[in-house]
C-alpha cells in the first residue's frame, strides 16, 4: 500500500496545485453545479458533447485539495471518452471509495484515479473524491442542473 499512498500525496498536490481543465466554458451543452455540504466543496461542470462523446470537459468553483484534485483528474480520465465508457469508469470508482475493490487489480483501467483509494481510511472525506463524478453522472443522465452528495 505504500506506493498507493505516494500516489496519492503526489495526485492530490500535483493537481490541486495546477488543476486539468480548470476554466469556465462558453457553448457548453451541459452546465450543473455540484455541491457537497458537509464540506462546502462547490465546483461547476461544463460538458460539451458530440453525439455519445464526451468531446470537451471543465470545472470552475472552490474545495478542499482533495475534491479539486478529484475533479481535475475526473476530467482528464473521461475527456475524449464515450458517456458509456465514462459512466463505466464512475461505477469502478464508486466501488473503490467505498471499498468494494482492490485498487492494485484495477490500477491499468484506473489509472491515477487509483490513488484516490487513500481517501478511504478517511470517511468523512470521501465525498469529497466522489463529489465530480456525481456531477458528471448527473450531467450526463438527467436534465438536472445540480448535484448535491446529499
Ligand atoms: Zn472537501
Amino acid at each position: 500500500m505504500t506506493a498507493l499512498r505516494e500516489l496519492y500525496q503526489e495526485v492530490i498536490l500535483d493537481h490541486n496545485k495546477s488543476p486539468r481543465n480548470y476554466y469556465r466554458m462558453e457553448n457548453a451543452d451541459r452546465k450543473i453545479d455540484g455541491y457537497n455540504p458537509l464540506c462546502g466543496d462547490h465546483f461547476t461542470l461544463f460538458v460539451k458533447l458530440e453525439n455519445d462523446r464526451i468531446k470537451d470537459i471543465s470545472f470552475e468553483g472552490a474545495g478542499c485539495a482533495i475534491s479539486k484534485a478529484s475533479a481535475s483528474v475526473m476530467s482528464s480520465a473521461v475527456k475524449g471518452k464515450t458517456i458509456s465508457e465514462a459512466e463505466e469508469l464512475f461505477h469502478k470508482f464508486h466501488k473503490l471509495m467505498i471499498g468494494e475493490a482492490d485498487p492494485m487489480e484495477n490500477i491499468e483501467s484506473l489509472g491515477k484515479l487509483a490513488a484516490f483509494s487513500g481517501v478511504t481510511e478517511y470517511p468523512a472525506r470521501v465525498k469529497c473524491a466522489t463529489l465530480a463524478w456525481h456531477t458528471l453522472h448527473t450531467a450526463l443522465t438527467t436534465k438536472e442542473h445540480r448535484a448535491t452528495t446529499e
